[in-house]
């Protein structure tokens, strides 16, 4: 089951990939060596630190959620209304990870969007913690903890990844270039 899922979503992904025309695109094009890969090789050296240097370097709730696997509560994030336009960056090593182009409203009371900036930013492990499987999500640079992925998104990939906020940094767009 989970096998077609990755797959189901990895098609989708590639999918939308074109949409947002972005520099981050040589792992959508990972056909041949990786494709069966279950953990995609990620373009970038990985971030390691000690617990307690992410200790020292987030506030507690933030080690909480990225470090810990703990949920916000719902409801409670400033991103969850955030609709200005930018990038959302992982909190402990700021990996770009969602756009706000994907950003749409769940909800849930969590920060949701339906689609990765890039594929190979984030990573999706089972995580059957709560009794029954999800799929977590975690960023591939430095692993933190970010949510959980469902099916039940809006077109055009049919995913939901439902994010902790507060594992989120969000860098508002320059008004460089308009279309
Ligand atoms: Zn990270």
């Amino acid at each position: 089951m989970n096998r077609r899922y990755f797959i189901k979503s990895g098609v989708a992904l590639a999918g939308v990939a074109a949409l947002f025309n972005l520099p981050l695109v040589p792992a959508l094009a990972e056909t041949s060596a990786n494709a069966g890969a279950k953990k995609s090789a990620a373009p970038f050296p990985k971030v390691v630190k000690t617990d307690e240097e992410w200790k020292r370097l987030l506030t507690p709730e933030q080690y909480n959620v990225t470090r810990q696997k703990h949920t916000e509560a719902p409801y409670s994030s400033p991103l969850l209304k955030n609709h200005a336009r930018g990038t959302f960056q992982c909190v402990c090593c700021a990996l770009p990870l969602f756009s706000s182009k994907a950003k749409f409203e769940s909800e849930t009371g969590w920060p949701s969007f339906w689609t990765p900036i890039a594929k190979q930013n984030v990573r999706e492990e089972p995580d059957t913690s709560a009794g029954d499987t999800r799929t977590e999500v975690v960023c591939n640079r430095c692993d933190a903890h970010l949510g959980h992925v469902f099916d039940d998104g809006p077109k055009p990939t049919g995913l939901r990844y439902c994010m902790n906020g507060v594992a989120l940094k969000f860098v508002k767009a320059t008004a460089t270039k308009r279309a």
